[in-house]
């Protein structure tokens, strides 16, 4: 098998053990992908969206999926509308990127909102405890624990959604990726959660017995 197909086959996994884990049916999504199997990538990605509606970047690839299906209908409603997911969370990158795409569609990419950008605001009152966050007053809070547990409650109330963000849509997928992280193993879920505790500035748990 192919390191692609090895890896595939990882994620599927991965996605069929844990099914509510966004972050698994999103990165098999993104190597379906990789390997030009763009229709099981669909559905990868529209789980995802399922799971995390708000996850601007995914209607992107969606999107790009679409396309290459040839399925331009499709393509231009899930762009527009992650167009406008972006433009309201302030992902500016998917956003342009979904711009560019609907253009070369030759559908009308929706109007930027008159929304005030927040940073000229009194402040939203929430602090973000992340050491290195450079939201400042800007912070937003998470509507609500991006994961379910013990530690979800505690990024709600301590980490902003940028600095989440950020951890979730970037540096998450670096760590799984260079580290080559079997998040379906122990260990690999273990390392992971250290990787994002040590990100969110949070202490070790007490020590305990080390593997
Ligand atoms: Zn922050």
């Amino acid at each position: 098998m192919s390191q692609l197909g090895e890896r595939i086959a990882q994620f599927r996994k991965m996605a069929t053990d844990d099914p509510e884990n966004e972050l698994g049916h999103f990165r098999l999504g993104q190597l379906l992908m990789e390997d030009g199997q763009h229709a099981e990538a669909v559905n990868s990605f529209e789980r995802t969206l399922e799971l995390s509606p708000q996850f601007s970047k995914v209607f992107q690839l969606l999107g790009e999926c679409f396309i290459k299906l040839g399925q331009k209908d499709r393509a231009v409603e899930v762009l527009t509308k992650g167009w406008a997911t972006a433009d309201e969370r302030g992902d500016k990158m998917p956003r342009d990127a979904m711009a560019k795409l609907l253009t070369g569609l030759g559908a009308p990419v929706p109007q930027a909102q008159a929304h005030s950008p927040v940073d000229d605001g009194p402040g939203t009152g929430f602090r973000c405890q992340r050491p290195g966050c450079m939201e400042g007053n800007r912070a937003r809070q998470l509507p609500a624990p991006p994961v379910p547990d013990e530690i979800g409650e505690r990024i709600q109330q301590t980490v902003c959604a940028g600095c989440w963000n950020l951890w979730f849509r970037d540096l998450s997928i670096k760590v799984i990726n260079e580290l080559r992280l079997d998040l379906s193993s122990e260990f690999g879920q273990n390392e992971y959660d250290r990787h994002m505790r040590e990100f969110f500035g949070f202490e070790e748990p007490a020590a305990g017995p080390v593997r």
